[in-house]
Parts: structure tokens; C-alpha cells; sequence
């Protein structure tokens, strides 16, 4: 069967055509995990890729809001609220697009989750275009296909049952009655003379229908097909279970597209299945910056990814968040500085910082705390090591101050400054690293460049206080020791 497993394969494939439509499928019941959310990003990767090159993508995300919701998806969207799950358990079995929204705050429950979806995907930068069904069948958009679906119903039968032996769908199409609203325990008794008799059994009721007046869904491949026709639609992601070539479900829907409602080759976009254990379900968004969490997902679209704490701590050493720093450098290195100063930090830091916070919490168990230099930390060093650091952080500072400068003109002054620094140099920089909790990490240059400024002022200036008291010191033993030589008395003091 054709289909793309890479980005490269995307292009290849469309490269005579310009105008590239890709969809991708949910049902806005809840808002769920993260692990749903690689079908979006693979999609909108590809239409990045192909977008890259001069064609025009179009990106739809299509809200299947005429899916009865049922009780598990109901106990997951209200997070186990008992007062809620008591209010809408009777509404299971309704569509979502015909439910209220238990918050009160959109048209409907399903506009509620399909908001909530779309904030969580324009935070990570996928900006596809909301298209709900329930929109679709109301404007009457579907009566075409509902009208052969109906119409040529047997037939339909007749030719999965020929084409795919073993596949017998429960039914094509799922009325809605017009007595209860619940759409989910309907049954078509017959289908004559353009009607159709339906008989419900949430509430007993039996009815004759005319098939132009009738509310429900196509069976689900019976609407991708649709939709493949309807909106022109050339590609769309689908993981293995999908693509299986005898009897998957996207090859019956192609077959029923391109038999019944004129439609067109599709490319399946193959991806590959996230696998993640509970206790993980929104940690990924909370702790990964979105340009990682994003690479995470849409690299290597077709294999299949199991997420685990190594292959978030490899994930978050692997992709830099700034020039030259990864992620995990940024959490070990910078974060506890920035913290010292969070009102000079821009949003964009800040979120940084928070994902870093929540990362270190979740995934290297580790809570992230605040570290303010001390003078504790100048304690047994020699004086004139410490000297130097001053000296190194006083003509530093200035250069930090300067908005003229590129990072590569700052390093060469900086690396030029501690190169005069002497035959001190090794052992200054050696505290400086321990002072700033740098040890192993970036060059000095570096964290001399990324280090909060209002950080390192703090730090010259409790240096500076330290030197004084330390110099004062000096002095009044040296007085004293004089006072003790004119008392003849002789005792060995240090400094
Ligand atoms: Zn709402
Ligand atoms: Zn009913």
C-alpha cells in the first residue's frame, strides 16, 4: 500500500502538486494525555515541510462532535467530579455538540474541548483549522452523502462484504432520534420510498423518517470517505492499526470513497503509537519547553516512542534551548540563577524556567532551589584568588551593561580580561565555577554571559564587602601585633 513514512516521502509525493489539504481527526469528548497529540504534530510537520518549499498546505483538524460521548470519556473530561459525572451521566449516548457545556463557558461541551485542544496545540506552534461535523450535518453539507449512504445502503453492505471479507460494519449510518437525542441505541428497521424507519431503544419509540429530514452520522469510514471527497483532502496520519492492507480501516474508507462519493487517492501518512505510562499524563507538557516537546514527537515520525524518564533526561540533553546550552544544561546550570532574579526575566524565560521547575521535579526527582552567592562560599580561599575574581567581575560587569555588543565580541574582551588575570587565573576561575555552581559546565565566558546580571552585581558586591572585612581584619591584627611588639610580647598571627 502506498503511504509516507517520512517527511522526505511527503514531498516526493505531492511534488507536481501545489495545493496540499491534510487532515487529522479527533473527537472533542476530554481533552486527554498527551500521547493523542502526535498525530496533529506529525501533520503539521509535514505541512511545514511542504509549506518550506513553495506549496500551499492546508491544515484541518476535524471535530467528530456528533460522536455520542460515552462514561469513560465523560469521568476523564470532568476530572472524577462526582457532582458533574452525577449531572451528565444520563447524557451519555447524546452527541457532545448537543450537550451543554458543563462549565458554561462555550455553545457546547464539544466547543469546550475543541478550544481546549486547540490552546494546547497553538502552544506548541500547530495551527491547524477547526472544522466540527456537527457544523457540517446542521448546514446540511453531508446531505449528499448521507442520501447515498441511505439510499444505496445494501449495496454498500454488499461491497464490503465482497471487497473485504470478515468486515461487517454494525451500521451505516447512526440516527439520531428525534424523540429522546440520544444517538447510540438507534436501529434503521427498513428504508422505503425515500424513509426511513427507525426504532429507538433508549425510548422505545418507532419511526417513519423521510432521509431528507433524518440528523445523525455516517458510520465513521463512511464519513472519512466523505470528508476525503468534501473537503478534497490528500493526506491524512494514521498509525499502524489503520493501515492494515486486507481489512484496515483506511483502506475500506478509501474503497468506499472512490466507489460511492467520487473521491481520490489519499495519502496515509504513517506515524508511530506513543506508549507512556500513567503516571506521566501531563507531566510532558509541564516539563518540556514546546520546541522540545514538539522535536520529541515529530522526529522520526513512523517509529513507535516509549516514554520513559531515560528517554526524557537523553530528550532534554539532546535539544538546546538557547545557542550552545541543551535543556538539561539550562536546568543544572542556569535555572537556579535565574531564579535569584525572576522580575528580570522575559515570559519567554519565565516559561522556561517554569517547564525546567517541573521538569527537574518530575524527571530527575530533584527540587529546584534558589542559589544566592554567600560569603560562606569565599571561606578558606586565599585572598588574593578572591582578589581576582573581583577584579575579573569589575571589568566584566561593564561589558554586560553595553548593548553593542555581540556574544562573540563579549567572549573575545572576556577571554582577552582573564588572560591578564596572571598566575592566579587557574585557581580564580576555579572558584568562580564552584561560587556560580558551574563545576563541569559551560566555558566561563559563557555563563559570564548568561548569568542574570543583577546575580553577578550581588555577587561583586558581597565579594567586595568580604575583601573589606577581610582587609580590615588584616589591619587591626597587624595593629595589634604591633601593640603586642612594643609590649615586648612576640606572637605569630595570621591573617
Ligand atoms: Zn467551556
Ligand atoms: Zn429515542
Amino acid at each position: 500500500m502506498l503511504m509516507a513514512s517520512s517527511y522526505p516521502e511527503v514531498l516526493s509525493h505531492f511534488e507536481d502538486k501545489h495545493v496540499v489539504t491534510i487532515a487529522t481527526g479527533a473527537t472533542c469528548a476530554y481533552l486527554g494525555d498527551e500521547r493523542n497529540l502526535r498525530e496533529f504534530l506529525v501533520a503539521d510537520e509535514a505541512v511545514r515541510w511542504l509549506r518550506r518549499i513553495g506549496h500551499t498546505a492546508l491544515f484541518l483538524l476535524i471535530d467528530d462532535s456528533m460522536d455520542p460521548l460515552n462514561f469513560r470519556q465523560l469521568r476523564v473530561a470532568v476530572n472524577k467530579d462526582e457532582a458533574l459525572i452525577e449531572k451528565y451521566k444520563d447524557c451519555c449516548g447524546k452527541p457532545i455538540s448537543r450537550l451543554t457545556d458543563p462549565w458554561g463557558c462555550h455553545e457546547s461541551y464539544a466547543a469546550h474541548f475543541e478550544e481546549e485542544l486547540m490552546d494546547r496545540l497553538h502552544r506548541l506552534d500547530c495551527h491547524p483549522t477547526l472544522i466540527t461535523t456537527a457544523k457540517l450535518y446542521e448546514r446540511g453539507v453531508y446531505k449528499p452523502y448521507v442520501r447515498t449512504a441511505l439510499e444505496r445502503y445494501d449495496e454498500i453492505l454488499e461491497f464490503l462484504r465482497t471487497r473485504f471479507q470478515g468486515y461487517e460494519p454494525e451500521k451505516l449510518f447512526w440516527v439520531l432520534c428525534p424523540q429522546c437525542g440520544y444517538i447510540h441505541e438507534t436501529d434503521i428497521e427498513y428504508i422505503k420510498d425515500g424513509n426511513v424507519c427507525v426504532y429507538c431503544h433508549a425510548c422505545e419509540h418507532s419511526q417513519l423518517i423521510p432521509i431528507d429530514e433524518i440528523e445523525g452520522k455516517l458510520n465513521w469510514k463512511l464519513d472519512c470517505a466523505a470528508r476525503w471527497a468534501l473537503f478534497k483532502i490528500d493526506a491524512e496520519p494514521f498509525n499502524k492499526s489503520y493501515l492494515e492492507p486486507q481489512s484496515g480501516s483506511f483502506v475500506v474508507a478509501q474503497a468506499l470513497s472512490q466507489e460511492f462519493f467520487g473521491g481520490h487517492p489519499v495519502l496515509p501518512l504513517l506515524y508511530g503509537v506513543v506508549k507512556m505510562e500513567k503516571q506521566f499524563g501531563g507531566q510532558l507538557l509541564s516539563s518540556l519547553p514546546s520546541t522540545v516537546f514538539r522535536s520529541l514527537l515529530v522526529e522520526r515520525p513512523a517509529s513507535d516512542a516509549k516514554i520513559s524518564k531515560e528517554l526524557m533526561i537523553t530528550t532534554a540533553s539532546r535539544y538546546v534551548v538557547m545557542p550552545g546550552v541543551s535543556f538539561l544544561d539550562f536546568i543544572k546550570q542556569l535555572l537556579p540563577m535565574w531564579l535569584v532574579t525572576p522580575e528580570t526575566l522575559t515570559p519567554d524565560q519565565r516559561e522556561l524556567v517554569a517547564h525546567g521547575i517541573s521538569f527537574s521535579r518530575y524527571f530527575l526527582d530533584t527540587e529546584v532551589r534558589l542559589q544566592l552567592p554567600t560569603p560562606e562560599q569565599f571561606e578558606g580561599e586565599q585572598i588574593a584568588v578572591l582578589n581576582l575574581i573581583h577584579v575579573l567581575l569589575n571589568r566584566v560587569l561593564p561589558l554586560r551593561q553595553r548593548t553593542d555588543l555581540t556574544w562573540e565580541q563579549f567572549q573575545e574582551k572576556v577571554k582577552a580580561i582573564i588572560d591578564s588575570l596572571g598566575s592566579h587565573k587557574g585557581p580564580a576561575l576555579h572558584r568562580l565555577r564552584l561560587i556560580v555552581g558551574q563545576e563541569q559546565g559551560l566555558p566561563a565566558a559563557r555563563f559570564l554571559y548568561m548569568l542574570p546580571m543583577n546575580y553577578l552585581q550581588l555577587l561583586e558586591s558581597i565579594l567586595k564587602l568580604y575583601l573589606q572585612c577581610a582587609q580590615h581584619t588584616a589591619r587591626n591584627n597587624q595593629d595589634e601585633s604591633e601593640d603586642d611588639d612594643s609590649n615586648g610580647a612576640r606572637h605569630l598571627r595570621v591573617a
